[in-house]
């Protein structure tokens, strides 16, 4: 093993250069891992073609990446729970645990939390990270499904803001992959009837294909309201589609909004929301989810792998980063960072 800590580095717009940053030891708390899988994100994504993500600027070279797994090289002299040689998927965001949202358990709400890839913190595309929170990964689950617990992870968070139960009608917008595992946590949670809407056909057949009751193309004009849906989970950011599903929803029912628009405002039928008393909520990331996220996972009841489109290797990381461009088919591309 070298001493060295190959990475991929953002350097700018579409700028992506391999370098050796230093191999440092963990903190007292952290752990330090030898990276295996690190999955592409919609928000890499953005960051690779744009630089940057509404006030998030990338002004300094930036490696991407907050969804990974790996093998713990080394541990801080504090740290108990872990060990050398274990395999564990990384939870990205690290909060102070002193300020007042922290304290309500509510960290993902924290001002000053750290999270993997949003400057000026680095990510993952690189062979070593150090790791704060590292959660032990089953042996039953690959390196790549270890790397999908993260947006397995918000899925989880949408359906406890819903309140998603036995026999809930789920009508989620948005079928990539946030849109697709909130739908598999739907039925996991014991929903009656999941629906998927999207536009495009391919994401539509790959939703069926993961055991999702019905995808139903957006373009056909299809009358929601008529599926007497419960709840409702937008994960497309399409601007358009919060009204849309707030309009289907059933009296009494709860709109959870998890994608993001690319415009700060839009518009929601308030006058619709008052005659069926309806609840509009949002999520930010998630908190206290890895561990479900994890038995959820090993015991088959959402499938990750089968979600995996494309694996490069970390010399490779742009093709994985561009994937949604040149490979529209694949929902999630990998980043095999190590394979041994
Ligand atoms: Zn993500
Ligand atoms: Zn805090």
């Amino acid at each position: 093993m070298s001493s060295g800590n190959l990475a991929s580095v953002l350097h700018g717009i579409e700028d992506l250069r391999l370098e050796q940053r230093p191999l440092l030891e963990p903190d007292p708390h952290e752990v330090s891992v030898a990276i295996r899988s690190v999955g592409i994100c919609g928000s890499d994504v953005h960051y690779y073609r744009h630089g940057r993500i509404g006030d998030f600027i990338v002004t300094a070279p930036l490696i991407l990446g907050h969804e990974s797994s790996g093998v713990i090289r080394a541990v801080g002299r504090e740290v108990r729970s872990l060990t050398v040689g274990q395999r564990v998927t990384i939870e990205p965001g690290v909060p102070c645990s002193r300020c007042i949202q922290c304290r309500r358990g509510q960290y993902n709400l924290c001002p000053d939390v750290r999270f993997l890839a949003t400057p000026p913190i680095d990510g993952a595309l690189t062979q070593y990270v150090d790791a704060s929170f590292a959660h032990p990964l089953p042996d039953t689950l690959s390196f790549d499904s270890g790397a999908l617990i993260e947006p397995l992870s918000v899925g989880i968070w949408a359906n406890r803001k819903a309140g998603t139960t036995v026999g809930s009608r789920v009508l989620i917008t948005g079928a990539g992959p946030i849109g697709v595992l909130a739908a598999q946590v739907s039925r996991a949670a014991g929903a009656a009837y999941v629906a998927i809407v999207d536009v495009n056909p391919e994401r539509l057949r790959q939703a069926t294909s993961l055991g999702i009751d019905e995808a139903i193309d957006a373009k056909a004009s299809p009358d929601l309201e008529s599926l007497h849906a419960d709840i409702a989970i937008e994960c497309s950011g399409a601007e358009t589609a919060t009204a849309t599903v707030i309009s289907a929803l059933r009296p009494g029912g709860r709109a959870v909004l998890v994608g993001m628009s690319a415009s700060p405002q839009v518009k929601i039928p308030v006058a619709v929301m008052q005659a069926r008393e309806l609840t509009v909520t949002a999520t930010f990331r998630y908190a206290n989810t890895y561990p479900e996220a994890i038995s959820l996972a090993a015991s088959g009841q959402v499938k990750l792998e089968e979600m995996v489109g494309l694996r490069v290797p970390l010399e490779q990381a742009q093709q994985a980063l561009t994937a949604g461009a040149t490979h529209p088919e694949v929902l999630k591309a990998i980043v095999r960072v190590s394979e041994d």
